[in-house]
């Protein structure tokens, strides 16, 4: 049997809405049940909301695992698992039982209409760059050239 060639991804987690802590648990559990062999979850941490301000605070982390599924095949997997948690599509950042976005896949550059890796908003995010540099610190952005220590590091000095 040809062997499949696993794939190096990043997936970013948010939960504000309901037991928020369940809900991430539950998603990764969905990930591991659909075979995608997580190396890596990064702590917990709880985040002001981002967009719509008037809204309970995130629990988001990211995890690190590998899988044979295709870019497309893993962002459909995403959109399934946030179907089955509960999640209804309202208003564009509104809160939401569990959101989940392909931060990485390798180090490939994807821009399709509803699929851009790596992650177009990933660089403004401190809640997806935190628990990154938490698992992967010199993980290297494949269009920006930079670790996201760095990327992390040049948001907060422009923040400050
Ligand atoms: P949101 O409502 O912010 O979770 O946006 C979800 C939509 O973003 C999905 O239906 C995808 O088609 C699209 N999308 C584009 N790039 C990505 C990505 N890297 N990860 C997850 N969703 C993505």
């Amino acid at each position: 049997m040809e062997e499949q060639v696993k794939h190096r991804v990043f997936i970013a987690l948010g939960s504000n809405l309901g037991d928020k802590h369940k809900n991430i648990l539950d998603a990764v559990n969905y990930l591991i049940e659909e075979g995608v062999d997580i190396r890596k979850i990064s702590s917990i941490i709880e985040t002001a909301p981002y967009g719509l301000t008037e809204q309970p605070s995130f629990l988001n982390c990211v995890i690190e695992g590998y899988t044979e599924l295709s870019p497309r095949k893993l962002l459909l997997l995403l959109l399934d698992i946030e179907k089955r948690l509960g999640r209804v599509r309202t208003i564009k950042w509104g809160p939401r039982t569990i959101d989940l976005d392909i931060i990485f896949y390798d180090d490939l550059v994807i821009d399709e209409p509803d699929l851009k890796v790596p992650h177009p908003d990933m660089k403004n995010r401190i809640f997806v760059l935190k628990p990154l540099v938490e698992i992967e610190p010199d993980f290297v952005h494949p269009i920006f050239k930079k670790s996201v220590k760095q990327l992390l590091e040049d948001l907060e000095g422009k923040s400050k």
